[in-house]
């Protein structure tokens, strides 16, 4: 991300006070944290929420649960949401959390007193006008409905607005569960018509099952398209002749993995990555297309529905082989946009019906789209240099508005 940064900063011509403050988190918080396990024991967890930049409002961004979380990654995926929040231009800046836990291991109850106790600890920089979490890896509406409850308790007043991604009777929003998988979607369509592709001869790879890969899975195959594989963390099912997904998603459901479904094969995960397809959709976790396995991919069209899945090296190959990747900052913006409606709706305290979240999540994405590709052959680079260029600009021009505070 540091070089995708540069590499826009220097076509912008940014000066390199400003390179230099949007590089750096605003302010970035460790926290420890007791939890008392179900066998009677104290365990102690290290949380994490980063603040990238929250010049254009609220900081927002996801909170992982995972045993390789670190401040690190955490840092970069904060900055990601500044960015991300700017290519469609939705009036936040970025943010990020994490904590250091293997939740498959851990009960229902252990969750949750960790999660409260995590709440608590970051009380004072959250708030539905500072930092406004959401979902992420291993985390779900449940876990928001808890943020929101702990903080709630504190300030003495039922807060919806502080988390997205919540219950739909706790003040969530219609149509934010499928939001990021429709962005895919919708992304992929748009990028398709400028290849000047066709849904039903496009096969397609999905790496992820879950709220991204899982729902873009569904959508995209409603519209027509052959899903000839997709994989879960244990590993992959394949069909050339396209899968039966709404009966692979509900076979996943029933057994907790997508292993044993009927009718497909079963290879590695990594094996997937290079089946012969015209789409690929990375929908798991960073760093998954690198210098190692580029080469082998057989897609013209990669469609980032996760965070950052694509190495600095992959991309530089993928380039050189013509391949067009609509970055993972527009191409999975769709969950944050929705985000922002849920946000506006629990602040007006009046609900839209689905259809009017669907629509306008679609105007949106289908404009970001559109800038970002005009950006793209203005500056003659690849639509993810071009979404940085995008975004940097709308984050550097309101810091030159607002001025430095002294
Ligand atoms: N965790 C999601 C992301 O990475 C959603 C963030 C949000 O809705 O605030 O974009």
């Amino acid at each position: 991300m540091a070089r995708n940064f540069n590499v826009a900063a220097e076509k912008l011509g940014l000066d390199e006070g400003l390179r230099e403050v949007l590089r750096r988190p605003d302010r970035e918080l460790t926290v420890a944290l007791p939890v008392l396990m179900d066998d009677g024991k104290l365990k102690v967890f290290t949380g994490y929420r980063v603040q990238h930049n929250f010049s254009r409002g609220p900081c927002k961004g996801g909170i992982r649960y995972a045993p390789d979380v670190n401040l690190d990654e955490v840092r970069a995926l904060s900055a990601w949401m500044t960015w991300k929040c700017a290519v469609v231009d939705v009036p936040f800046g970025g943010g990020k959390g994490g904590i250091i836990c293997d939740p498959r291991t851990m009960s229902l109850g252990e969750l949750e007193r960790l999660t409260r106790r995590y709440t608590a600890a970051i009380m004072d920089i959250l708030g539905p006008d500072r930092d406004v979490p959401a979902p992420d890896v291993n985390t779900n509406e449940q876990t928001m409905a808890w943020v929101m409850d702990t903080y709630s308790m504190h300030v003495r007043r039922t807060t919806t607005a502080v988390v997205t991604g919540k219950p739909l009777v706790l003040g969530g929003s219609r149509g934010r569960r499928e939001a990021t998988g429709r962005g895919v979607m919708l992304t992929c369509r748009e990028a398709l018509k400028k290849l000047g592709m066709r849904p039903e001869n496009t096969r397609v790879v999905v790496q992820g099952a879950g709220n991204v890969g899982g729902i873009g899975a569904e959508l995209m195959h409603r519209e027509g398209y052959k899903i000839v594989s997709i994989s879960d963390m244990y590993g992959a099912i394949a069909n050339e002749k396209g899968l039966d997904i709404p009966a692979v998603m509900a076979h996943q459901k029933k057994t907790g993995r997508l292993a044993g479904f009927p009718g497909a094969r079963e290879l590695t995960g990594e094996a997937a990555l290079e089946l012969p397809c015209e789409v690929l959709v990375p929908a798991a976790t960073e760093n998954q297309i690198t210098s190692k396995n580029a080469d082998r991919i057989h897609a013209r069209l990669i469609i980032e529905g996760a965070n950052g899945p694509t190495t600095d090296s992959a991309d530089a190959i993928l380039e050189k082989k013509g391949v067009m990747i609509v970055p993972d900052i527009l191409a999975n913006a769709g969950g944050v946009t929705v985000s922002y409606f849920e946000w506006v709706q629990d602040r007006m305290g009046y609900f839209w019906t689905e259809q009017r979240v669907n629509t306008s999540l679609e105007q949106i994405m289908v404009k970001s789209f559109d800038d970002v590709y005009a950006m793209m052959q203005k500056y003659k680079c690849s639509m993810r240099i071009a979404a940085y260029i995008l975004s940097i600009d709308r984050v550097a021009s309101v810091y030159r508005l607002r001025g430095v505070f002294a």
